[in-house]
């Protein structure tokens, strides 16, 4: 990119204008308002060409060396192009004229109303309305991190704080910020950046002056924004370093919304010990709200779960997934309330169906008390505030927890009876040109309409009754652009007009004239349109005004929407999918009966995922090790066991004919063979990092799910790590860790031999001529056989190389183990053995012969008999 100085460029008043202005926003690319378009200078010029793919062109001719580059948008599509650069990672300021440019004395005046950054944004086009879009804070205060996030199109404000930066970093992950705002000493390279940087890459960074986190200051701005005088109210008086984090925060909203925040009303402490604690890399590879290899939403379990009909109860489902409970009674009242909802399915059809017709409340609040609604936004607004009556009624018939449910819905009726009275059906985006406001809600407005409508009619009438006084017929009335209104006198008639007429102009075979009557409609029609939108706007606004006054009711009913939406969604989910109501215990055991997949099920044909049976408690089957083939459903089993458990602590049913659930306190999972490339670690690093953090954080509690760990390195080291993790787990502060773990490695299954907590299971298969068939049924018991050759045959590996595999096999030996896990190479010279089974599938052809002499007792036999048995021998030998 060419740099483009503007040291040498002759400047003109609005250039120093703009210069004035882009120096205070040095980071943004400023759209700078010039009548119809915004213009862009400059570098901004260069690099918003590029990004948004319009022309550049220059201010001043081609060759002048002193060229401004320049380009430019029209205003009224402004908003796909914030997009794209919003997308791309820029800020935007948008600068607009605040003075009318008739009115201005030199230079219009020109001011930042509005700067978009991508955690920043309220705009429709760019929001995603089954997800919160939050803008974090982070920055430390002595030994604590003190973390913020905040949603600015919804108003929703959390805070919280640790000791531990990676346990902090997870829960921010859980609700991935578009941006993150940190103190400018954390610059470039500092380890915290870093951090950032390698857990949230697609965030981006905004560095701000330190002095906006000073406790002290954070604090004094965070109580004169709620008008509170400390923070006890919203339970974190006591959080110093998160309360430094949302001060900084809102320093920045204050900076760059010329708009009242008043839709951010409450502080919310997020409390971690409440819910069920999951790292990063558990989420991700649990795909609960994306898939791991996609990235996609489709496939996760969010988007299996989500039947929301709101954006409100959408974003709840996502938060509630990412954040199960931990509590048995709120989970238990949570699933009661779901259960009564499955056993209605007639209300709860009704309830949907009105919950159907609600918009994004949140959002549509967010936007009026922003001062961005527009006609249609309130239009919605009234929309949904008119299912309030029906859905509180259906609610209060129902009884229990539904019942009290509807005790918290404020119905808004008074806004609603404005909106109807005052806002039209038909009113459009724009605010400007008028349809906005109904007949009927302001009589000088009605007054100004009927006068616009009714001028032609007048018109007429005056030309009637001038033609009468002056008994010139065709005297006609007309308009023009430049002359407005006139009277037309022919020339043969021109004798006959009176003396009040005054001439205006003359034409070849007529002349114009106008009257004091005339004049007068005239200057009170042209008047009439400007001050109709004049006046529809003031109106507009005085309603959205008063909206924005009853912010807090509608965030209040907003969230109880949310909460009813959520409740019938995991109904219609329980009653569409088959799931059942977990038992919730405070017990240790976690009993599954017949459990599912409730992903891979879905994408199956019906009745063809084969349940499964998982029994974990603390005494005889503390850690399961399952083998099997590779597709067996080694993985699927694990991840339905914590996908089950998470749902059912989510307050959900689960894919289940039965499930006991002994709430625990963390889940943890882990996936062998996963790359991790974003953070640059090798793939046995990243592994073994989060085998680390299992043990050292799991608590007897926790449910641990390894999924073939030790495969990123040797054979013998990972299978003594396998061991070694196994051991660890299973006798963890004495209690041990509920643990399942799958493995190709067989020697494992030698640990339920040692240990009583510990039992074999593996995935049945069965083999039918040269191939093999996946039951995917879970049995006691451990297998030793792989069958990774005809898994390979399967794959399609040619038929030389499966052959060739086959004869390899033959003579590699195996079972290198004692029951200790200590290699026996080291001691022992390899020896030949054969290991029973692994080869039968190939050899049946061979043995046909020699599986008939097996059968054979040479004792009992005749001569003869033994005669016809050697013939028979020979024969069975030359067929094959
Ligand atoms: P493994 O981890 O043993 O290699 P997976 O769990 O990845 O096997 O399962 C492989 C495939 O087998 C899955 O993608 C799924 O299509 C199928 N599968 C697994 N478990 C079941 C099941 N219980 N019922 C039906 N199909 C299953
Ligand atoms: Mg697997």
């Amino acid at each position: 990119m060419t740099k483009t100085t503007t040291a040498s460029v002759k400047i003109t008043p609005m250039m120093q204008q703009y210069l004035e202005i882009k120096a205070r926003h040095q980071d943004a690319i400023l759209f700078y308002r010039l009548g119809d378009f915004y213009e862009m200078f400059f570098d901004d010029a260069v690099t918003a060409s590029k990004v948004l793919g319009i022309t550049l062109t220059s201010r001043n001719s081609k060759d002048d060396e002193n060229r401004v580059p320049l380009c430019g948008i029209p205003y009224h599509a402004v908003s796909s192009y914030l997009a794209k650069m919003i997308k791309a990672g820029f800020k935007v300021a948008i600068c607009e004229q605040v003075e009318d440019p008739k009115e201005a004395k030199g230079v219009v005046q020109r001011e930042v109303v509005r700067v978009v950054t991508p955690g920043l944004v309220t705009d429709e086009q760019l929001l995603d309305d089954k997800d919160n879009r939050y803008l974090a804070a982070i920055c430390q205060k002595g030994k604590e991190w003190g973390l913020s996030l905040l949603d600015l199109s919804t108003g929703e404000f959390l805070v919280s704080q640790r000791e531990d930066l990676p346990a902090l970093l997870d829960e921010l992950g859980r609700l991935s910020p578009s941006e993150i705002l940190l103190p400018e000493e954390s610059g470039e390279d500092s380890p915290l950046a870093n951090e950032l940087l390698a857990y949230l890459p697609h965030s981006c960074l905004t560095r701000r002056p330190t002095a906006g986190f000073y406790p002290e200051t954070a604090r004094q701005r965070l109580l004169e924004h709620f008008r509170v005088v400390n923070l006890a109210g919203f339970g974190c008086e006591e959080m110093k370093a998160g309360v430094a984090a949302a001060g900084g925060l809102l320093l920045y909203l204050q900076e760059t919304q010329k708009a009242t925040l008043d839709h951010i009303e409450r502080l919310i402490p997020i409390e971690f010990d409440h819910v069920l604690l999951m790292d990063e890399s558990s989420r991700r590879n649990l795909e609960l709200t994306q898939t791991i290899t996609g990235g996609t939403r489709e496939g996760s379990l969010l988007d299996t779960l989500d039947l929301c009909q709101t954006p409100m109860g959408a974003r709840l489902l996502k938060k509630n997934l990412l954040f199960p409970l931990r509590e048995v009674e709120a989970i238990r009242q949570r699933l009661d309330t779901v259960e009564q909802l499955y056993l209605a399915p007639r209300l709860r059809e009704e309830l949907r169906e009105l919950l159907a017709k609600v918009y994004d409340l949140e959002r549509l609040n967010g936007r009026v008390v922003l001062g961005t609604a527009n006609g249609r936004d309130l239009t919605a607004l009234k929309c949904s505030l008119a299912q309030l009556p029906e859905l509180k009624e259906k609610l209060a018939a129902a009884n229990g927890l539904l019942a009290s449910l509807s005790a918290h819905l404020d119905e808004l009726s008074e806004l609603r009876t404005l909106l109807e009275a005052g806002i039209r059906e038909d009113a459009p985006v724009t605010l400007r040109e008028g349809n906005l406001i109904k007949p009927g809600y302001n009589a000088e407005l009605d007054e100004l309409v009927s006068l616009l409508r009714d001028g032609k009619a007048l018109i007429l009438g005056l030309e009637a009754r001038e033609r009468a006084r002056t008994g010139i017929n065709n005297l006609k009335v007309g308009y023009n652009k430049i002359f407005g209104y006139y009277i037309e006198i022919s020339r043969g008639q021109l004798a006959h007009v009176p003396d009040d007429f005054i001439r205006k102009q003359t034409l070849v075979n007529a002349e114009r004239f106008i009257t004091q009557e005339l004049k007068e409609f005239e200057e009170k029609v042209t008047g009439a349109q400007d001050k109709r939108l004049e006046l529809e706007y003031r109106l507009f606004s005085a309603i959205r005004a008063t909206v924005a006054e009853a912010s807090s009711r509608i965030l209040h009913t907003a969230g109880w929407l949310a909460k009813i939406d959520f409740f019938c969604c995991l109904a219609e989910v329980a009653q569409r999918y088959r799931y059942t109501k977990p038992v919730i215990t405070d017990g240790e055991s976690i009993i599954i009966t017949e459990g599912r997949h409730p992903v891979i099920e879905r994408a199956l044909p019906p009745g063809r995922f084969v349940p499964n049976d998982i029994h974990l408690d603390q005494e005889s089957e503390e850690v399961l090790i399952i083998t099997g083939p590779n597709m067996a459903g080694k993985s699927t089993v694990l991840r339905q066991t914590a996908l089950i458990t998470l749902m059912a602590q989510m307050g959900g049913f689960v894919p289940a004919a039965a499930a006991e659930i002994g709430v625990v306190d963390r889940i943890f999972t882990r996936v062998g063979a996963s790359d991790n490339l974003r953070r640059g670690q090798s793939t046995f690093m990243v592994e073994m990092n989060e085998t680390a953090n299992i043990l050292n954080n799991a608590t007897d509690r926790s449910l641990v799910i390894l999924d073939e760990i030790g495969r990123g390195t040797s054979t013998f080291d990972g299978l003594s790590i396998a061991w070694a993790v196994a051991e660890d787990l299973v006798n963890k502060n004495g209690r041990g860790v509920k643990t399942i773990f799958a493995t190709h490695y067989h020697e494992l299954t030698e640990l339920a031999a040692t240990n009583t907590r510990v039992k074999n299971y593996n995935i049945a298969v069965r083999e039918w001529n040269d191939t093999i068939i996946f039951l995917h049924k879970l049995l006691p018991g451990g297998t030793n056989r792989s069958y990774g050759i005809q898994v390979a045959a399967l794959a399609g590996v040619p038929a030389k190389v499966v052959a060739r595999a086959k004869e390899l096999l033959h003579n590699i030996e195996q079972g290198e183990f004692n029951r200790q896990g200590e290699p026996r190479i080291a001691t022992s010279p390899r020896k030949k053995k054969p290991q029973p089974g692994q080869l039968s599938l190939f050899s049946t052809e061979e043995s046909k012969a020699i599986r008939r002499l097996r059968e054979i007792n040479p004792d009992s036999l005749s001569p003869r008999e033994a005669l016809d048995l050697l013939y028979e021998l020979k024969r069975l030998n030359d067929v094959e």
